[in-house]
């Protein structure tokens, strides 16, 4: 088995973890309803996307 030569060093490992955070997720408001929603996505209130009706709410 492959083994690692050396530990890996605080400044490496930091270095490497660097990119592990997580962004918080995207939100924009319901053109139709005002609503916060996520782009590209249903709005959940309305049933709206691009301009038109895709589901009717309950
Ligand atoms: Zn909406």
């Amino acid at each position: 088995m492959a083994v690692p030569k050396r530990k890996t060093s605080p400044s490496k490992r930091g270095m490497r973890r660097s990119h592990d955070s997580l962004k918080p997720q995207a939100y924009q408001e319901c053109p139709n309803c005002g609503e916060l929603k996520r782009p590209h996505i249903l709005c959940d209130a309305c049933g709206h996307y691009n301009g038109r009706e895709v589901i009717s709410p309950e």
